[in-house]
């Protein structure tokens, strides 16, 4: 059991009529190198527990560390991708303290001397306005192990009989990234707080230096949030919200602390400096640990590792290997698709844009790959809580079958309602669009005879439909189709029937 105790919170628009909010987020990626960050030991995930360690990574006396160069490299890269000036010299440090899952007794880390610093990252948001994140630094550390509490409930230490560790992740590259403290975002706060993490996401992801798996870890997220009566200038103090794993949660976590804060602040009492735990299940935080700015990690600088010094040519040769910025490339994709601004930020808030990408490459047209990608499959992929590239990719559903799909209805053998059903098919695992629409008989009338039959007979029964067509009213028509299709059991073609109808009507 868990007790929870709530706290007090204002509504979210009450709390920003009377305080304006001050934001700093702190995001780890974990690099996806092959080796940990000083020593060889492979970096995958989900291997049995303790089997990827070594002296160096276990922290076992008289190891001696070495650093990783593509770790280095990755971090330089995202300090230039970051707009960041990249230090031409600097150290490691210790961050001395305890926990049973880190060996060493102290994490490697960077204190006063992180690799990049004083960048920034300017997000779009939903309104297509631009709000620009001030980086404060990006530095290079290493994860630690993870421990796993056994016998209680919830997975937490209270009520556990035992605890286990798994030093597999003890030593795999992390770069922190810390913004300035973000001010002026009012009540777009919880907005701009997904809307960061989600374009840095996508950046780091451009840059392929990380999986940017939230859901397992590789990407987590700190919260920090103070508020100021308005008018004021003075930031006030800020709780600091761990591991919110998820862009939602980011969102939802920044509008709880504001709520809490609000309240806190309107009793007449003090936030205190604390670390909160977010629960994902009631949307709430509660209390970790009291931090004081006093705390003492007696950082000093490492002596085991040689001071990382890169040259201005590395440096420069590193930028010429920076990708297209996500944004850039979006705005390039979306001239290119022809697609409004409206369907453009769907394809992108949905997370398509890759798949179109692919998709249009493979043959479909822009607009056919935004439809099928954008309609069933996605609302089903929200629903299982994936994004619809992973659930395509679960379902074996691929860009071939989105193209093939589009043929069948160029070619005039399947109309749009016929599409659908045979694209939920495919998603029903019943195979590619053709071995749908054969197995459920999907196909429009190729007999032009039945066509002209059910044509003739309907403008037979509604003469003064027909007549209304003869003298120009020609959206008339409309009436007409749908009773041929009724005739025709749904497999006439809408157009067909249309121009036939308007022929026979002396209208074409
Ligand atoms: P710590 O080691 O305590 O986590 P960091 O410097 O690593 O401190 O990160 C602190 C984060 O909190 C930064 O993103 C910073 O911009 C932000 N921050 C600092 N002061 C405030 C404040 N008063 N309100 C909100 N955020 C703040
Ligand atoms: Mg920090
Ligand atoms: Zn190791």
């Amino acid at each position: 059991m868990t007790t929870q105790v709530t706290e007090a919170t204002v509504p979210f628009d009450e709390a920003m009529a009377a305080f304006d909010p001050v934001m700093g987020l702190e995001v780890h990626v974990e690099l996806n190198t092959a080796t940990k960050m000083f020593c060889g030991c492979p970096t995958e995930f989900g291997a049995e527990p303790n089997t990827q360690v070594c002296p160096v990574c276990l922290g076992l006396p008289g190891a001696l560390p070495v650093v990783n160069e593509k770790a280095v490299e990755s971090a330089i890269r995202i300090g230039l991708a970051l707009s960041c000036s990249i230090a031409p010299w600097c150290r490691f440090a210790r961050k001395n303290y305890f926990y049973p899952d880190m060996p060493k007794n102290f994490q490697t880390s960077q204190y006063d001397e992180p690799i990049a610093f004083d960048g920034h990252l300017d997000v779009e948001l939903e309104d297509g306005t631009t709000y620009r994140v001030e980086i404060e630094r990006a530095h290079m550390e290493e994860d630690t192990g993870k421990s796993l509490h056994v016998g209680g409930s919830t997975g937490r230490i209270h009520g556990a009989t035992h605890s286990l560790v798994d030093y597999n992740r003890a030593g795999i590259p992390l770069i922190e990234i810390v913004t300035k403290p973000m001010t002026g975002a009012g009540e777009r706060a919880p907005e701009i707080a997904k809307a960061y993490v989600a374009t840095l996401r996508d950046l780091l992801k451009a840059l392929g230096v990380s999986d940017v798996r939230m859901e397992q870890g590789s990407m987590r997220c700190d919260v920090n949030l103070s508020l100021m009566p308005k008018g004021s200038s003075t930031f006030g103090t800020r709780s600091e919200t761990k591991n919110v794993n998820s862009l939602r949660s980011v969102e939802r976590a920044v509008r709880y602390e504001v709520g809490r804060h609000a309240a806190v602040l309107s009793s007449g009492a003090s936030v205190v400096q604390e670390t909160r735990h977010w629960h994902e299940d009631t949307g709430i935080t509660t209390p970790g640990r009291v931090k004081s700015d006093a705390e003492d990690y007696r950082y000093f600088p490492e002596p085991d590792l040689v001071p990382v010094a890169p040259s201005a040519e590395t440096v420069e040769a590193l930028r010429g290997t920076l990708p297209e910025p996500p944004a850039a490339r979006r705005r390039r994709l979306q001239a290119s698709w022809g697609f409004a601004d409206l369907e453009m930020r769907d394809v992108v808030n949905a997370g398509l844009v890759d798949l179109v990408e692919e998709t249009v490459a493979a043959g479909a047209s822009p607009a056919a790959a935004r439809k099928w990608w954008s309609g069933e499959i996605a609302r089903r992929a929200n629903a299982e809580g994936v994004d619809v590239p992973t659930f395509a990719a679960s379902l074996g559903v691929t860009p071939a079958h989105v193209v093939e799909l589009e043929g069948l209805v160029t070619s005039g053998r399947l109309n749009d309602s016929m599409a659908r059903q045979a694209w939920d098919g495919v998603l029903a695992g019943e195979g590619s669009p053709t071995a749908v629409a054969d197995a459920r008989g999907l196909a429009l009338s190729q007999d032009t005879g039945a066509l002209e039959a059910a044509v003739d007979a309907v403008i037979a029964a509604n003469p003064d439909v027909a007549d209304k067509i003869r003298d120009g009213k020609v959206q008339a028509v409309g009436a007409l189709i749908g009773q041929v299709m009724r005739e025709m059991k749904g497999q006439a073609d809408a157009g067909a029937a249309r121009a036939l109808i308007l022929d026979r009507l002396g209208q074409s």
